[in-house]
């Protein structure tokens, strides 16, 4: 699992604080779970499915 975007800061507010939210979803199950980074301070998602 690459970390780089956890350098990246959020283009709404500018924070780089990330929180990494994992997440079961049927429509995904075939690739065992989605990744989300997500904005501490706003909440902006950065990312999904990072094993793509
Ligand atoms: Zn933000």
């Amino acid at each position: 699992m690459k970390l780089g975007k956890l350098d990246e800061q959020c283009p709404k507010c500018g924070c780089q604080d990330k929180t990494i939210q994992r997440k079961l979803d049927p429509e995904y199950h075939a690739h065992g779970s989605t990744r989300a980074f997500v904005c501490s301070e706003c909440g902006y998602v950065f990312k999904k499915g990072e094993d793509d």
